[in-house]
């Protein structure tokens, strides 16, 4: 088989690089490990930034995006016992987020590339990339007892941090970037209304909680707990107990809870690879750089790698020109290092680490403080926070 593009995951990153290219007439084949169902059932994001909902709309896949999509104009923090808002649309000139599940525009995806009759393997076992330095690379994957070559110009390593393409890369070629955060957060999905139609991002001293939601039936809460913890640890009255310790009384009070349809734990760190890009081989997505979950800048910092690759592609296949893929390792990372300082910023200023003392609880206390009696500083959040432009 022969391609123009080979792509490995199909996640939200290899879905979306691979229904804009065919807009544009570049063939791709995409190569995903897992089932569809499985894909599916994996609850991650739901806070989409401006620039991420117009490559949705301009893969031509964000109409249910636009109808069901929650367009949300700020979020509050609460500290203290009280919650205060920060309105993004007044901060930013009229900027706004959306919230719609990483579940929901995976199936769009999923389903836009059916309907072109788009090449998506799934339960593609053993994929591989091979000849990534040489004119002609090829991905080969196993289908049964069968294995399967793919010829590509060039090929794209969408399959998140776990994924193979980036151990494809010769280890003195890169430099990598790590933060491992000493707690992750324990999340719970629930079908009922939720608490606020904004979310509510809270720092309290037995830790950071998030009121979260999907969709106005669907709620997703989040408390941070040590890393060596389980979720067996953690059934459903003893989560809303905690959850409810760390908030101010009025939320906690008029929360509703049922039971859980989802429970996972997933852990924080902060991942960077340089460069993005080897040979033939373009990283975009979680398999170039993790963030943590605080700030919503995973799916988001993603989406602006796609931004850049799928524009250099379109500019190679239909003017023979590569400036863009020259310079995408340093575009996408110039973003994904601010991605990076946010989430990092927001990640210190609302958890509770296991050795911190009263002196770091103190500059937490003024920093959430200055935050709130400065116009300039809580701008500088909604900046980032709806999205920095690309
Ligand atoms: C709890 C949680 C909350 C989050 N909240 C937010 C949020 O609100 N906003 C935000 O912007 N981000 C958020 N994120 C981050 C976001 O979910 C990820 O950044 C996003 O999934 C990245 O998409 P991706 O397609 O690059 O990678 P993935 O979603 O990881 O997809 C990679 C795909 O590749 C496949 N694959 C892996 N290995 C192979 C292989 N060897 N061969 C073939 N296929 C392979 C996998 O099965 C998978 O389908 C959150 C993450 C978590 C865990």
């Amino acid at each position: 088989m022969r391609t123009q593009v080979g792509i490995i995951g199909g996640g939200p990153s290899g879905l979306l690089l691979s229904q804009l290219l065919h807009r544009r007439g570049i063939e791709t084949v995409v190569l995903e490990k897992h089932s569809r169902e499985y894909v599916l059932e994996r609850i991650r994001a739901g806070v989409l930034e401006h620039s991420f909902a117009e490559l949705m709309r301009e893969a031509q896949v964000g109409e249910r995006m636009d109808r069901e999509g929650q367009i949300h104009d700020g979020f509050y923090i609460a500290h203290g016992g009280i919650k205060k808002r920060v309105d993004l649309r007044a901060l930013t000139g009229g900027k706004t987020v959306i919230v719609y599940g990483q579940t929901e525009l995976t199936r769009d995806l999923y389903e836009a590339r059916d309907q072109a009759g788009g090449i998506l393997i799934h339960n593609a076992a053993d994929v591989k990339p091979h000849d990534l330095a040489s004119p002609h690379p090829y991905l080969t994957y196993r289908l049964g007892e069968e294995t399967v070559r793919i010829d590509c110009d060039y090929i794209v390593g969408c399959d998140g941090f776990h994924g193979v393409s980036r151990q494809s890369i010769p280890k003195e070629k890169v430099r990598t970037f790590e933060r491992v955060y000493p707690f992750g957060w324990l999340g719970v999905l629930t079908r009922t209304e939720p608490v606020s139609p904004e979310l509510i991002y809270a720092r309290h001293e037995r830790g950071f909680a998030l009121c979260s939601l999907r969709s106005p039936t669907l709620s997703r809460y989040y408390i941070q707990v040590p890393l060596s913890d389980s979720v067996d640890n953690w059934p459903d009255e003893q989560f809303f107990d905690e959850l409810r310790r760390r908030l101010p009384a009025g939320v906690s009070e008029a929360m509703i809870t049922g039971p859980s349809i989802e429970k996972s734990i997933a852990p924080l760190r902060s991942f960077v690879i340089e460069p993005m890009r080897f040979g033939k081989l373009f990283l975009a997505g979680d398999a170039g750089h993790i963030l943590p979950p605080t700030g919503a800048r995973g799916l988001n910092t993603a989406a602006s790698d796609i931004h850049y690759l799928y524009h250099a592609l379109v500019d190679h296949y239909s003017q023979r020109d590569d400036r863009g893929l020259e310079s995408y390792s340093q575009r996408a990372l110039a973003r994904v290092w601010k991605g990076q300082r946010f989430s990092w910023w927001m990640t210190n200023l609302l958890h509770r680490f296991p050795d911190s003392s009263p002196f770091d609880e103190r500059i937490q206390e003024t920093e959430l403080a200055y935050l709130f009696s400065s116009e300039k500083a809580l701008a500088l959040l909604a900046e980032n926070y709806v999205g920095l432009p690309l």
